[in-house]
């Protein structure tokens, strides 16, 4: 297994490497890709933008799936959590390592594809050295290296994922030290004034877990009350009873209108004090490499339009997997447990097999 590219094993800058099918991330579903495709023996490498599952890095600590252990497990290695609950992110991250030694994965970490040119013969891959991956806080200040290789490859699996930028506010004081548009470290939150901004699950866990870690926390949703149809069914009540209890403030059909250190002015009039801001209204994809291969992209969420058999784009030899199919959801459908079918669907159509996915599969894909 080589996680990180060692210096032996590293490529030449500005040499250019040919292979047949280039599989771009290394997510859970970029992970169990690799695993079939390797079983598979075809011919391939595996490129990531920071560290092996590094989506899940940029989670609060501790932070919990939603799904329970077995849908997430992938590529048929167990994920045994000692309390038999939902996995943590910790779990998890550790759980992929294990995946990528059992299969002995070779994926080239801290590379990120930057450019991808179709060609007659098929594509040009341009890679720079990334120091984390496409996500995060720290992807906000991301400023491209130097150029490192150039890579040919017939066939490119863009397994991206679909959680890339937040989605900004453009409002006066977005920028600030005390604003984030990620939870990190609830510890940091203790007996502080925190306001968070959002309505759906991240924003009302956040909720519950900066008020149990001794915040005083008030939020703010646009909507009227809390959809019990889009938060969790074990977050749902526990919010509902803190807000009944006054344990967190809820200012219900508001928006922020500008931050300063001190305090945030809602558009409803009020002037909420706050030593920090969280900004949790959810992500967009980074969308640039469909652009450059002219994916064509379709509906509110602009997802690329794919053939659902084979996975495979309008760009003939170019597939998509995992969350990436959903381009910026607005309503979750896509989540691991719904796109280990994908695998199913890449492997056979690279070995000009059709799969025999079930209609189950397919609807559950599309529910
Ligand atoms: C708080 C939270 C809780 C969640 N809970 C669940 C849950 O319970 N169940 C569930 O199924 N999902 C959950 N999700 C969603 C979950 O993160 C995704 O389902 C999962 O990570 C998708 O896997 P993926 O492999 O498709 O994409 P990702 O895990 O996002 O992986 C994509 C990878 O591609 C890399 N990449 C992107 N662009 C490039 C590039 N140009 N070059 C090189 N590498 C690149 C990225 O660095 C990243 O590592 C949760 C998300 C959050 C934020």
């Amino acid at each position: 297994m080589h996680i990180i590219p060692h210096e032996e094993t590293k490529p030449k800058r500005f040499t250019m490497r040919t292979t047949d099918i280039v599989i771009i991330g290394a997510g859970p579903i970029g992970i169990e890709l690799a695993a079939a495709i390797n079983q598979a023996n075809l011919e391939y490498l595996h490129l990531e933008a920071g560290q092996i599952g590094s989506t899940m890095q940029w989670w609060a600590p501790g932070t919990k799936y939603f799904s329970s252990p077995e849908r997430i497990a992938i590529a048929g290695v167990p994920l045994i959590v000692a309390d038999q609950d939902k996995a943590t992110r910790e779990n998890y991250l550790d759980y992929l390592l294990a995946v990528v030694g059992t299969y002995q994965l070779d994926i080239e970490t801290y590379t990120r594809v930057t450019k991808v040119e179709k060609q007659p013969d098929g594509f040009a891959l341009t890679t720079t050295r990334s120091f984390h991956g496409v996500g995060g806080p720290e992807e906000l200040g991301y400023t491209p290296t130097q150029t490192t290789e150039t890579i040919k490859a017939k066939r490119i699996i863009l397994a991206i994922g679909d959680m890339h930028t937040p989605r900004m506010l453009d409002i006066p004081g977005e920028d600030l030290p005390h604003v984030a548009h990620y939870l990190g470290e609830v510890h940091q939150y203790a007996n502080q004034r925190v306001l968070i901004v959002g309505g759906k699950n991240s924003a009302v866990e956040a909720g519950i877990r900066l008020f149990r870690a001794g915040a005083h926390v008030t939020m703010s949703y646009r909507g009227n009350a809390f959809d019990p149809d889009r938060i969790k069914y074990w977050l749902y009540p526990e919010i509902e009873y803190l807000i009944k209890k006054n344990k967190i403030a809820f200012i219900p059909n508001s928006t922020v209108e500008s931050i300063n250190e001190r305090a945030a002015k809602l558009n409803t009039g009020d002037s909420i004090p706050a030593d920090f801001v969280l900004l949790l209204t959810g992500y967009e994809q980074d969308q640039s490499l469909f652009h450059q291969l002219g994916i064509k992209l379709v509906g509110e969420d602009r997802k690329p339009k794919l053939n659902l058999k084979t996975m495979e784009t309008n760009i003939p030899n170019v597939y998509v997997a995992g969350t990436a199919v959903a381009g910026s959801q607005t309503r979750t459908k896509v989540f691991i447990e719904t796109a280990h079918i994908h695998t199913d669907r890449i492997v056979a159509a690279l070995q000009n097999r059709v799969s025999d996915a079930t209609p189950e599969d397919y609807w559950l894909e599309e529910s």
